[in-house]
């Protein structure tokens, strides 16, 4: 680490990363016989123990949730608006703490990635607290009228990944709280703190057992998604998991929403304005060590600018360093977690051996004790290789080259997944009618990874199931009930 430039700021609550991590449960800061390992990525090395929570206290706190559906969901959208906003002002006092514990925790960038996720959460909770679902008058006759009700479902669990370990979790908490459903939240192991320790900070706004926050094991998760007092699953991970909460999900006929893998696709047009979209080319692909679900994983560039294309883009992803996530000059940190490091081996190897062109990166330095991986450019490996084929999450993309833009479609759909994508071209019309041709959730046009509370959010295919955000999200909190009124 350059130690001129390291962030020394913060925190001024030493004790916010020192004290030890409590799992939250029936408004109530308790501790775990037990206590898991959590790993700062940049150095390799164990900074903090996390609680592991026993079946007992899982089952505590979903009983807790239960109870505390009754009183919450009987609160008016008014009431609920309220609490909420104490809690992102809450979460607003330790703001820089949660960034900096983010960074120790998850690798990302403290100042480009870690304080902006922070932001945009509490930014998230604030907004989705104004936001209703007003009962619709669906038929109106001489004999009745007919009422369209949206009535919160119960308890949800939350299972979250280790890439966006506030934003995504909060993404699922905020809109099921205003809707008026409880919430037990279930974090990854490799990112637990920083919703344990805004775990704590609700627990002294909200009313007891409407929010609760469980780290530990294995276990855990299969025992939330079989619990016959959760009414759903809101989840976030790897399609693989996804398959195992949705047959889990049967067993109690819970609702389900799934945000889970992609392999998106970036379409380049040949009237794109190449020179100047890289920058953001690059940060959609490899910014955040390429651990975004909607990253681009797949860059799809003319022949007639392929060789200037990948210059331009190599000598760009240059001047991008990677390092420490506090290190203030750090573009790119460490990969989250050494599973993660090692499965991005297994695409280094198979690039290797199958003589693919690396024209960047590529060779990973042993000798540092952090999940430090180059970042990796390859240039036009088949379209049946690995790198293409699978979800790499992490920062190797390969170029790829097309000949016409319906070559380029066709291939960018011929994948099991369809979560995001994008299109870049200076005759917008014609970016958008490619745009509208993509199997996928969510596509941009000449932008990248905008994302927000009225923007619906979700995959198609294996990448997901439901939607996020927008009112078709905040409605998946929620049964439709129809009231049918004799006059
Ligand atoms: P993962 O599927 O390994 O783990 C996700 C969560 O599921 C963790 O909390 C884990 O403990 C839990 N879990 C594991 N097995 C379980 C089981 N049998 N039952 C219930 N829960 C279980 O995913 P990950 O490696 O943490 O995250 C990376 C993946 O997440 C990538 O595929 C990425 O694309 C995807 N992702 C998708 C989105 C999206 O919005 N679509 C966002 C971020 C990440």
């Amino acid at each position: 680490m350059n130690e001129h430039t390291t962030i020394k700021v913060p925190p001024e609550d030493g004790n916010f990363f020192s004290a030890p991590y409590h799992l939250s449960i029936a408004g109530k800061l308790v501790q775990a016989d037990e206590t898991f390992d959590v790993i700062n990525p940049a150095t390799g090395e164990v900074f903090a123990q996390a609680p592991s929570a026993t079946a007992e206290q899982l089952d505590e706190a979903i009983a807790a949730a239960k109870t505390a559906f009754k009183s919450w969901s009987a609160l008016s959208y008014d009431e609920r608006e309220v609490y909420l906003k104490k809690f992102a002002d809450a979460l607003e006092e330790k703001r820089d703490e949660l960034a900096y514990l983010l960074t120790l925790e998850q690798g990302k960038p403290l100042g480009t990635m870690a304080t902006p996720e922070v932001d945009q959460s509490i930014s998230y909770i604030r907004q989705i607290a104004e936001r209703r679902i007003p009962v619709e008058i669906v038929e109106e006759n001489a004999n009745h009228v007919v009422e369209l009700h949206h009535v919160p479902l119960g308890v949800v669990g939350g299972i979250t990944p280790w890439n966006f370990p506030v934003l995504l979790s909060l993404w699922k908490i905020a809109p099921a709280l205003i809707t008026g459903n409880t919430f037990v939240l279930k974090p990854t192991p490799f990112t637990p703190l920083t919703a344990l320790r805004y775990g704590e900070i609700a627990q002294s706004v909200l009313p007891k057992g409407v929010l609760s926050v469980v780290t530990g094991g294995d276990a855990l998760g299969p025992q939330l998604t079989n619990h016959p007092d959760i009414a759903k699953i809101s989840f976030t991970g790897s399609t693989e998991t996804g398959k195992h909460v949705l047959r889990a999900a049967a067993g109690s006929i819970k609702r389900v929403t799934l945000e889970l893998g992609g392999n998106d696709a970036a379409i380049v047009l040949p009237d794109a304005d190449y020179q100047a979209i890289i920058p953001q080319l690059f940060w959609g692909a490899l910014g955040h060590q390429g651990q975004w679900c909607v990253g681009i994983k797949r860059l799809y560039i003319p022949r007639s600018i392929h060789a200037e294309f990948v210059k331009a883009f190599v000598d760009y992803a240059k001047t991008v360093k990677v390092g420490n996530g506090l290190d203030a000059d750090v573009g790119v940190g460490p990969v989250q977690n050494k599973m993660q490091f090692e499965k991005l081996k297994t695409f280094l190897a198979d690039i290797k051996a199958n003589g693919q062109n690396i024209v960047l990166g590529g060779e990973i330095d042993e000798s540092q004790s952090g999940y430090f991986f180059p970042i990796t450019v390859v240039d036009n490996p088949p379209e049946d290789s690995k790198i293409v084929q699978e979800e790499q999450f992490g920062p190797i993309v390969p170029i790829l080259v097309y000949d016409d833009v319906d070559e380029a479609v066709e291939r960018a759909n011929d994948s099991i997944w369809g979560l995001g994508g994008s299109v870049w071209g200076r005759d917008t019309k014609a970016a958008v009618e490619v745009a509208n041709r993509i199997e996928a959730g969510m596509v941009w046009v000449n932008e990248i990874h905008t994302q927000g509370v009225d923007i619906p959010f979700g995959g198609v295919k294996q990448s997901g199931l439901g939607t996020e955000h927008g009112r078709e999200g905040r409605e998946l909190f929620t049964n439709p009930k129809t009231v049918l009124i004799h006059k």
